[in-house]
């Protein structure tokens, strides 16, 4: 074969991939703090729901102490399986762990999916899903949700066609807040296709379809570690599939996905669970006060919310503004502007002397 010049290397990328609408990540500490003027320490970060309780205790004694750091992990994550599920309450033979959930949509996707094949996106919703369905050649079908921000099980029906193979649902939604009921879900699984069910928030709401999974051969649950265990910066979930579909996840998965640190500290947390479910536990309250006071403030308006963050509609002023006025004292917080989300503003729960700096920020616009 000879080199041809005009076959530049950009001509052998493939078509979809150059349309990829990037994934918009929340910034980092440094960035926040260079934006900001407001040291590390201070921040107030509540823009990405992570714990502000850390993670715990025996989590960092374990990885300081854990003398195979030049060994590979086990691929199987073996030591992970009792303990995981003790937790979920299903055979481990449903059990797989992953570098986060995210890595198990991409792995769902990469199962299902030939080019063209269709995902159900109900928006609003978590970014991640049509974000993976386009790098694995698939065509995201968004459906939007109601007024109420349930999951439209009708017009999700209508959208069903020969080639829609995974319908998402996360459950609390992200960034509504809101569970979906199990009838709607139950409605889902009839149709045959594979419906995900997202449950990164499952310790906040308690609501779980993971039982389910064992007697319904359509049916995923995903579960993280990011959220209620404190575990965002290590990369640490699983999902709970039907046998047949875990046993090709652990089949295709990079080897090594969930690495030595991540498997300790799943492993901890999971003997760790008393004290986790405290801090679970005063996220909730947090949650219920944040609210209140948000409420009796008057500048923005809560959403009911089963998570560990507040979707708040904006009664005074501008979404937008009242972001970049919170930023410039070093309170980060998500801002939306789409149309299903006009002017509205997602606050993760932190601690108590974090909602408190964030309200009396606020004051600034009760005026209107
Ligand atoms: C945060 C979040 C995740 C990410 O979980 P990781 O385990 O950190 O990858 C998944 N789904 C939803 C809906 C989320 O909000």
């Amino acid at each position: 074969m000879s080199y041809d010049a005009r076959r530049s290397a950009e001509s052998l990328i493939r078509g979809d991939v150059k349309g990829i609408e990037p994934y918009e990540p929340i910034l980092p500490l440094e960035a926040l703090s260079e934006l900001s003027g407001v040291p590390v320490n201070k921040l107030v970060k509540l823009d990405g729901n992570e714990n502000p309780y850390g993670c715990s205790p025996r989590v960092r004694r374990a990885l300081a102490e854990y003398p195979f750091y030049h060994i590979y992990p086990d691929p199987l994550h073996r030591e992970l399986q009792k303990p995981l599920e003790d937790y979920v309450g299903v055979g481990q033979e449903y059990i797989v762990a992953g570098s986060g959930s995210d890595e198990l949509i991409d792995l769902i996707l990469r199962i299902f999916l030939e080019p063209g094949d269709k995902v159900v996106n109900c928006v609003p919703t978590f970014g991640m899903y049509p974000f993976s369905t386009a790098v694995c050649g698939g065509r995201t079908v968004t459906v939007p949700r109601d007024k109420a921000y349930n999951v439209d099980v009708d017009a999700v029906k209508s959208a069903l066609d020969k080639r829609t193979k995974v319908v998402f649902i996360a459950s609390p939604n992200n960034p509504t807040g809101n569970v979906t009921k199990s009838d709607a879900v139950l409605e889902l699984l009839k149709t045959g296709v594979i419906v995900v069910v997202d449950e990164a928030y499952y310790e906040f709401s308690g609501q779980t379809f993971a039982l389910l999974v064992p007697a319904n051969p359509n049916l995923i649950v995903l579960r993280s570690f990011s959220k209620w265990a404190g575990l965002g910066g290590l990369r640490a979930g699983y999902g709970i599939f039907p046998s047949n579909i875990a046993e090709l996840v652990r089949r295709i998965k990079m080897p090594y996905n969930v690495n030595a640190a991540a498997m300790i500290a799943m492993r901890e947390s999971l003997a760790d669970i008393v004290y986790l479910r405290e801090n679970v536990k005063d996220i909730i309250d947090e949650r219920k006060r944040l609210s209140s006071m948000l409420k009796r403030q008057g500048v923005l308006t809560p959403l009911p919310s089963e998570a560990n963050f507040i979707l708040c509609r904006v009664a005074k002023g501008n979404a937008r503004k009242i972001k970049q006025g919170l930023e410039k004292q070093g309170i980060f917080i998500r801002h939306f502007d789409t149309p299903l989300l006009k002017n509205m503003l997602r606050i993760s729960v932190g601690k108590p002397e974090h909602s408190d700096a964030l309200v009396a920020a606020l004051a600034k616009w009760e005026g209107g």
